[in-house]
């Protein structure tokens, strides 16, 4: 395992959040359908990561009850499946950058995932590719800037960086970056386990 990493997986520790590392995204999924039971209601934030896994997919058909405002079609089915996750049994989410230090770093622009990563919800699952490893909040802040033109142009929203590649801290009616959250040390009324995966994932 590279250095990093188990940096990574140290601090997280010693923040007092559960950490383990998975060699593939195989092995992730199958430790998070074992571990969540079917009877589980399930709320997912928005992540390509979780979405890349096929975890929406793979819960729903074998019956468990899912939130997740990215199945929805309608502003108000969006809305309605944001609150009911927020206080989901388990939460699947990623996070835009995670810190040598132990730290998870997120930028949202409604702000339903970052405050779901906090509070809400009996147990959160944060799944994290090598990719968003970071060595501090420096490093954090500028890979989640230098990547969210990506999410502006899936979600095709007319912002700047949708069309340059670069943020330029925008008064856009669409801007994604409305809520910065730190999460240091584990919340008091949470249960976060962060499994970082040896592959790139989402964002
Ligand atoms: S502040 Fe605006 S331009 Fe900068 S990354 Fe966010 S949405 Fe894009």
């Amino acid at each position: 395992m590279e250095q990093k990493i188990e940096n990574t997986l140290k601090a997280l520790k010693r923040n007092s959040f559960k950490a383990r590392y998975f060699e593939d995204s195989k092995s992730v999924v199958k430790t998070l359908m074992e571990e969540i039971n079917v009877k589980d209601k399930i709320g997912i934030g928005g992540s390509m990561t979780i979405k890349e896994l096929g975890l929406p997919d793979a819960l729903l058909e074998r019956g468990n009850t899912v939130y997740f405002h990215w199945l929805e079609s309608t502003p108000e089915g969006m809305d309605n499946a944001r609150k009911n996750a927020s206080t989901a049994d388990v939460y699947l989410t990623s996070t835009n950058a995670l810190t040598e230090k132990g730290q998870l770093v997120n930028i949202d622009g409604v702000g339903n995932r970052v405050t779901a990563m906090v509070f809400g919800p009996k147990k959160v699952y944060v799944v994290c590719g090598i990719n968003k490893l970071v060595a501090d909040i420096d490093g954090a802040l500028k890979r989640i800037k230098e990547n969210t033109y990506k999410n502006a142009r899936r979600l095709n929203l007319k912002t700047p960086c949708a069309i340059t590649e670069k943020c330029n801290d925008c008064d856009s009616p669409q801007r994604m970056c409305n809520v910065t959250t730190i999460i240091e040390k584990k919340p008091s009324k949470i249960d976060i386990e962060v499994m970082i995966v040896g592959e790139s994932l989402g964002y």
